[in-house]
């Protein structure tokens, strides 16, 4: 998703464009981009920065952290990126100006931008930590690894199972 800045006019340049999903490199056990990326949205160029705003929209299977099947996930997100030139004078400047606003922040060089780098991030970032295949989802039985969404099973478990919610029980016990 290359961009030479010369080709961005004073009115700016909208485009809608979808990207392999092979480019983007996301193939890992619990989450695979499953869809091509499709970016849309407009670039304008103020001097030497230049401002991408738009949206993306694709694709990911992923895994269930607590009943390991595995479900679509729907990325629909925003972006908004200002690519600064390489230079160490106006870095810092720029960090600071831009740190309290919405923006992701690129540096290019050679008169191009690159948008793969942020729309990568903003795919990555769309996950939840825990990533749940439903709200209530029952996950495996820790005994017998049974799906208890699908079927229950005899063992004596209360409830799923929770990693997660041990720790904070423990963390409560603590504070009592
Ligand atoms: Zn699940
Ligand atoms: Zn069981």
């Amino acid at each position: 998703m290359i961009f030479v800045i010369e080709h961005i006019h004073e009115e700016g340049l909208d485009f809608e464009i979808l990207e392999p999903k092979e480019r983007f490199n996301i193939d890992s056990l619990d989450c695979v981009l499953a869809e091509d990326v499709k970016v849309q949205g407009t670039l304008e160029r103020t001097g030497q920065e230049v401002l991408f705003k738009g949206s993306l929209e694709t694709g990911l299977s992923v895994t269930c952290t607590r009943c390991l099947s595995a479900f679509s996930f729907v990325v629909k997100s925003q972006l908004k990126v200002i690519f600064i030139p390489i230079n160490e004078n106006n870095k810092l400047a720029h960090e600071i100006e831009l740190s309290e606003l919405d923006v992701e922040q690129e540096f290019y060089e050679e008169g191009r931008i690159d948008l793969s780098s942020p729309a990568r991030d903003l795919i990555l970032l769309s996950l939840p930590q825990v990533i749940l295949c439903r709200q209530d989802c029952e996950g495996l039985c820790p005994e017998c690894g049974t799906n208890l969404n699908v079927n229950k099973c005899d063992c004596k478990n209360e409830g799923s199972y929770d990693p997660r919610l041990a720790v904070l029980q423990k963390l409560k016990d603590k504070l009592k």
